[in-house]
């Protein structure tokens, strides 16, 4: 029996950069490079940095 041969190439693909400052991410911090990144998003959404956008056209009638 042969062994089946050794996959050649880059085993593993690299991870998308962190988004906060790019760096490369963590498994323990997904997708960010540590937990101080992970922290930053946190705090830019609790200060409404990532604002959701209104709808457009409300249902109701103006009257
Ligand atoms: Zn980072």
């Amino acid at each position: 029996m042969a062994d089946h041969p050794a996959k050649t190439g880059a085993a593993a693909k690299p991870a998308k950069p962190c988004p906060i400052c790019g760096k490369p991410q963590v498994a323990a911090a997904k997708p960010f490079c540590s937990d101080r990144c992970k922290d930053v998003d946190l705090n830019r959404w609790l200060s409404g940095s990532y604002a959701i956008p209104a709808r457009e056209g409300e249902e109701e009638d103006p009257e």
